[in-house]
Order: structure tokens, then sequence, then C-alpha cells
């Protein structure tokens, strides 16, 4: 069984400007991801290691550089699902937290929920020790002049992921050398979004799922689109028909276009390490690593492929 990792950093029209640092963060991501695998770790270890990574990186949508709300404030998204038990954990508008991803985990594993959210899952978050930073500490210059410039979430968020500008939602998908699968993804959501909006990257079977007996799939793009197709489970359902990660991911999101005029991607990972990273945006950072060494891309159809570095 060979181990396989999948990241994404986003799918949206990125600009050139960001093209370069968004290559590097999802390469040194999947890095990451791949060096907790041949460790022996399990894939859930290795998708949060990666979103870890990617929530550390201030180029992306998630923890620190995180887009504002309304209110000029982060509200973060997260959620993580292991495929060998279907469980799952996911916080949704939390804020001060540097690592949601790492929230949603302590959720799934010390409590008997599925998802905390805003006040609550703030407050778990101090009842388990976990380091808070002022919000402020969070928000990029980068940001807080982006969200100056588009204050009209309306005129916004069907250009930004139609058209132009947004967002970087992150993601990661492995499955692991005992051939159990895992997601994760999280995200500042979508910039002037309203106060207390939550999008699809902490809903399960809209923003990843996991299971065994398909694959593991996260996904990023329009949230209100993706929820309304329930993107993830929708993937996988083709997965369970015999279509292949690819075929299924192109399929679910030219549906989810079709039907509800959204854009966005997704990467999946099967157990037996079929992977794929597919979007309808126009660029999506993505890389991958599998027994052939690394491999990325940002323009469609792009695909590079190299040595890891030792
Ligand atoms: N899906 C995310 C949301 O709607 C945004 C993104 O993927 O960039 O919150």
């Amino acid at each position: 069984m060979s181990a396989v990792v999948v990241v994404h950093g986003g799918a949206w029209a990125i600009p050139n400007e960001l093209a370069k640092a968004s290559v590097a963060g999802v390469k040194a991501a999947a890095c990451e991801g791949y060096s907790v695998l041949k460790r022996g770790g399990s894939a859930l270890d290795a998708v949060e290691a990666a979103v870890r990574a990617l929530e550390d990186n201030t180029v992306f949508n998630a923890g620190h550089g995180a887009t504002l709300n309304a209110d000029g404030e982060v509200e973060l998204d997260a959620i993580i699902m292991d495929g060998k038990t279907l469980a799952n954990g996911a916080v949704s508008s939390v804020k001060n937290i540097t690592n949601p991803v790492s929230l949603a985990r302590a959720v799934m594993e010390k409590t008997s929920h599925c998802m905390l959210t805003s006040t609550g899952a703030n407050q778990f978050a101090e009842s388990i020790g976990m380091v808070t930073v002022p919000s402020e500490a969070m928000v990029t210059a980068y940001e807080r002049t982006e969200w100056e410039k588009h204050k009209n979430y309306v005129t916004g968020v069907m250009e930004d992921f139609n058209s132009q500008w947004a967002h970087d939602t992150v993601g990661a998908v492995a499955v692991d050398c005992a051939g159990n699968v895992a997601c994760a993804t999280s995200t500042g959501g979508i910039r002037n979004k309203m106060v207390g909006r939550v999008g699809d990257s902490s809903i399960i079977g809209s923003g990843g799922y996991a299971d065994n007996m398909s694959g593991a799939v996260s996904c990023t793009g329009h949230g209100e689109s993706i929820l309304k197709v329930t993107l993830a489970r929708l993937i996988l359902s083709h997965v369970e028909q015999g279509k292949s990660v690819s075929d299924s991911s192109q399929l679910s999101l030219k549906y989810m276009g079709d039907r509800v005029q959204g854009a966005g991607g997704a990467i999946v990972v099967s157990p037996s390490g079929q992977w794929a990273a597919t979007f309808t945006t126009e660029r999506m950072a993505w890389a991958a690593v599998d027994h052939d060494g690394l491999w990325f891309g940002l323009d469609p159809n792009e695909r590079h492929n190299e040595q890891l570095p030792q």
C-alpha cells in the first residue's frame, strides 16, 4: 500500500502576484503531510499537519491571513474526518485560534459532538488549554487593504469564484500505509460575509468527507453552491458507482456549475492511492506526493513532477 497526500490552497482567480507563493505554499504543505506518512503516521495526522502548515502561511485564507467578515473581523471554519471510523470534528465562526483544524480534531476526539460553533467553540478551546491570540494578530495588511477595497459583498461573491479576486480556503486528503483515508478543510470563508455566516468548509459532506469504503475529499469554491449540492459526498457517490476519482470530481463540479452556477475545486484520494485535483475556477494551487514524487499545478491542465526535496 503506498501512501499519498494531496493538498489545495483554494480555487479562484489567483492573481499573478500571489501565484508563486501559493504554489510554494502547497508544495511545502504536501511535503509536510507526506513526511508524517513516511514516518508511519496516520492519514489523520498527515492531513492535520498539512493543513496547519497552510493555516500558518499568510498567503492562504485560513488561520493567519484569513479574510474578514462584514464587521472587519476574522471568523474561521474547519473540519477534519477519519475515514476509518467516520469520526469527525468541526468548528465554525471561531475567533482567536490560529489553527482551527486542531480545534476541530479536539472536538472529534474529546467531545461527543461533531461541531462546536462561535463562543462555545472558543470556550471549549480555552477549557483544553488551546493557545489563543488577539484576533488582530491574525489579520494581514494585505487582507485589511483588500477588505477596504471590496466592501460590497453582493458584487464580490459571484465575481470571486466565477471571475476575479477572493479566497484560498485550504484542504488536504491522505491515504496512509494501512489504507486509511482522512480529510481536513480550513477557511476564513468569503470576504465581507455576514457576521455568523458559515459556508461549506466545516459542514460534513460539503466541505469534506472521508470514508475508507470510497475515499476522502476536500472542497473549495463558492460555499453556498457547494452546500446546495453537498459536493464532497456527491463526488464520493460517483466513486462508489465505479467511476475514477478524476471523472467523479469533474462530473460533480460540472453538475454544480450547471445546476447552481457555482465554481470551485476538489481534491480526492481513494483507499488504493488514486488521486485527483480538479477545479472549474480559473486557477487552484494544488500539490500531491505519491510514490512518484511531488506533483503540483496552478492553471488548468498544468501538472509538474519533481523529486521530493531531501
Ligand atoms: N468554500 C469557502 C467558503 O465558502 C471559500 C473558499 O473555498 O475559498 O467559505
